[in-house]
């Protein structure tokens, strides 16, 4: 019988963040390890997931996210659990980490699974979420790194956490701060009932034959302030500000939804100034209720790739929604 290890990295408030909670609700672990500067409260969080032991390295070198120092972190409590199985959320800290893992246990590893089955085969997609597979494996350790999902919920409790001797590698890397892409404003809102998606129109030229970047910015994030729906773009959009164009500066490409981009879950979505392309619809396939605003009755949208489209200009559609929103 398989020995299930959940491992995770507590967050800079030393709680388990959401991917790590989603990654615990599909299983039910028999050893908990967690990674970070205290893991006390994280432990005590998942008091009630039915694990027997809850396994722990912490202290001021396991802060912050380092291969050297997660690595061995995770190897020892590994190696102390005697999991043949460990599931693992796919964050970017510990995804970077459990190839190494996997290599140094001597086991395989699976990224990005989605399901858990409760005889350990586990469920992907491949080809840009075209086709979706079952698979198991015989060989152990078997790393399972799991994409979000439904989250664990349960009581909190009060539970020991043994300490783990790591033996500390030489620290050659030391992490003098964090940065991440500017994008001015926050726009990225998995957990938003609704996608708003902006195509290349907002930039092109309109029936005036000027373009009309800044009134497309202020509609947009209009809109997004009023609604705090989550933004998503068209890959020549993003593609569009990531050259450094004058348009949508707080456009980038991890707002990309599609084939080469993300495929968001919201309820709703709603696209405009997008031609509705199937590379770009493809990262649709999981919004529930589809609509789309487009100058051309003949765009993609139209074509069975939405619920409703709108025939209109996105400019005045969007100015009288902002209004109608107060
Ligand atoms: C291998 C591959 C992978 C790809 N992956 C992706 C991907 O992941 N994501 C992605 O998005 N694309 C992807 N693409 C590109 C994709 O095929 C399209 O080229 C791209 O999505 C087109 O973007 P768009 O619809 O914003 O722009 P356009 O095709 O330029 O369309 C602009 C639309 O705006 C409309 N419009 C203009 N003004 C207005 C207005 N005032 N009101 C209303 N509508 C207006 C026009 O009618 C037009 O339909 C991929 C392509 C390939 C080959």
């Amino acid at each position: 019988m398989d020995t299930v290890l959940f491992l995770a990295c507590t967050e800079a408030d030393g709680s388990l963040g959401r991917p790590a909670l989603e990654a615990l609700g599909s299983i039910r672990p028999r050893h908990v390890g967690l990674i970070g500067r205290n893991v006390c409260c994280a432990a005590n969080q998942v008091a009630s997931c039915g694990a027997v032991r809850f396994l722990g390295a912490s202290g001021d070198e396991f802060a912050q996210s380092r291969y050297s120092t997660d690595c061995a972190a995770a190897e020892a409590i590994a190696r102390a659990s005697g999991a043949t199985i460990i599931v693992a959320p796919g964050t970017s800290r510990l995804s970077r980490m459990l190839p190494g893992l996997a290599h140094r246990l001597g086991g395989v590893i699976d990224t990005h699974v989605t399901a858990i089955g409760s005889d350990f085969s586990v469920t992907r997609w491949y080809y840009r979420q075209r086709m979706e597979a079952v698979l198991a494996r015989t060989a152990r350790p078997w790393i399972i790194v799991a994409d979000g999902g439904s989250a664990w919920s349960g009581a909190p409790g009060a539970v020991t956490v043994e300490p783990v001797a790591v033996e500390m590698p030489s620290l050659r890397t030391t992490v003098t701060g964090i940065r991440t892409p500017e994008t001015g404003v926050q726009t990225i809102r998995p957990d938003a009932r609704l996608l708003f998606v902006a195509g290349a129109g907002w930039t092109k030229k309109q029936q005036d034959g000027q373009s009309h970047v800044r009134d497309a910015e202020g509609l947009i994030l209009g809109f997004l302030g009023r609604t705090q729906a989550s933004l998503g773009g068209s890959k020549s959009l993003v593609d569009l500000s990531g050259e450094g164009e004058a348009v949508l500066p707080f456009m980038t490409h991890l707002n990309q939804i599609g084939q080469t981009g993300a495929t968001p879950r919201h309820p709703k979505g709603l696209s405009t100034c997008c031609h509705g392309e199937e590379p770009h619809v493809v990262g649709w396939r999981f919004v529930t209720e589809r609509r789309a605003v487009n100058l051309d009755a003949n765009c993609g949208w139209a074509r069975g790739k939405a619920d409703v489209v709108y025939v209109a200009d996105a400019f005045a559609v969007m100015k009288k929604v902002n209004e109608l929103l107060g």
